[in-house]
């Protein structure tokens, strides 16, 4: 699948690597206990007492179990956060590994078992340097990434006061361990989610003119959506609108009064998402009313387009391209995708840098897609995100200067 093999995988350094050990035995005590959005008590816990045996002060709590901790540094320099979400999925894993889920049913199924661990070690390793860190740095983390969401609560109980830029990360899985790809401008979707529910007239599945059919009206609807798009989204937007729920009916002799469909929309562009809305809103409410029906439309918000800094990407990637495998400017776009983060609440306020960190492969079976109940990562990986972290921390705090 990538032309790539060990032995040119990046080494970290040996102040870094030396920390293998702990990453992983952190991770892997995440990972066998997972917990699901605003219930990441136990992760919590361990993350403050983690944080205070290495001499700071978090303050707990926040968004129900988000922490935060500031790092001063000896030197003036600006303030940057450093983020990592810690909530699992509702998902049964299936990996056979000696230290999966303890719980059926939950499960790190997206890598946020790594991210804590990676920034819990950063955390140690900036300590013992705190004299020469220039600025603030402040430690993030996270509950609920996986929805409904925790950073936009954390940011609404100030833990953006007084930060100049923010970085994160995510083990991924679309690269192998050792790569780095990112981008400049909008990298992940805006989501929303949207119910529609087409009223009718039952009747008799035989006397079909009796009544007001919501099946043939809702099928309609959601093939027309898909010519709305084609014709009228600019075909250069990255778009999608998928129906990934579709309920009616109860007999094989009777037309219901009503159907039900639902699904996610995701897009780049807040404009484009807007004006799609309004004319799905018409697309729904005008074809019910072309069969003698009508249309309800529900949206859910989700989280905004991420957009990473053009100024703050630059710095991570000159701090970043001697060490990890850069995925070439020219394919460096491929790290969109249509998926979601709420890192992207972070980007709205302040500038920043979200970067994917290759964690897939094949030998060790980290090569299942994130949200699959096989998913699993390289650990090597998570030496490889302390690096980052350590990099892209210290060229920021010069190359933004003191405030
Ligand atoms: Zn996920
Ligand atoms: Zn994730």
């Amino acid at each position: 699948m990538f032309e790539c093999t060990a032995d040119v995988q990046p080494k970290p350094t040996d102040e870094i690597a030396e920390f293998k050990e702990e990453l992983v035995r952190l991770r892997r005590d995440f990972h066998q206990h997972p917990e699901l959005a605003f219930e990441e008590v136990r992760t919590s816990s361990i993350v403050e007492g983690y944080l205070r045996e290495i001499g700071l002060e978090p303050k707990t709590g926040i968004a129900k179990t988000g922490i935060i901790a500031d790092i001063v540094g000896g030197l003036a320099g600006p303030t940057i956060l450093v983020r990592a979400d810690m909530d699992a999925l509702p998902i049964t894993e299936q990996t056979g590994l000696p230290f999966s889920s303890s719980t059926p049913g939950k499960m790190h199924a997206c890598g946020h078992d790594g991210h804590t661990a990676i920034l819990l070690v950063t955390a140690k390793i900036l300590m013992q340097r705190k004299d020469q860190i220039k600025g603030t740095i402040r430690l993030l983390f996270q509950p609920a990434e996986e929805g409904p969401g925790g950073a936009a609560p954390m940011i609404a109980e100030g833990v953006l006061d007084g930060v100049d830029a923010a970085i994160g990360l995510h083990l991924w899985l679309h690269l192998p361990t050792g790569h780095l790809n990112f981008c400049a401008g909008p990298m992940l979707a805006a989501t929303d989610e949207f119910d529609v529910t087409v009223h009718g007239i039952g009747t008799h599945a035989a006397s079909p003119q009796m009544g007001v059919d919501p099946i043939t009206t809702a099928c309609q609807i959601v093939s027309s959506a898909q010519t709305l798009i084609s014709r009228g989204v600019d075909p250069k937007q990255p778009f999608v609108l998928s129906v990934t729920k579709f309920q009616a009916g109860t007999a094989y002799n009777i037309i219901p009064p009503s159907a039900k469909f639902g699904g996610t929309l995701r897009t780049y562009d807040e404009t484009v998402r807007a004006e799609f809305k309004t004319a799905f809103q018409k697309l729904c409410e005008g074809v019910a009313a072309a069969h003698g029906g009508s249309a309800e439309v529900e949206w859910r918000e989700g989280y905004p387009v991420l957009v990473n800094d053009p100024k703050i990407a630059m710095i991570c990637e000159e701090a970043c391209r001697d060490f990890f495998h850069m995925i070439p400017a020219e394919e460096r776009p491929d790290a969109r995708s249509l998926g979601g983060e709420d890192m992207a609440f972070y980007l709205q306020e302040i500038p920043g840098c979200f970067l994917f960190l290759g964690a897939y492969n094949e030998d060790l079976e980290a090569c299942y897609n994130h949200h699959h109940p096989k998913f699993t990562i390289d650990e090597d990986s998570l030496p490889m995100g302390v690096e980052l972290f350590l990099r892209c921390l210290d060229r920021l705090g010069s190359e933004l200067g003191s405030k």
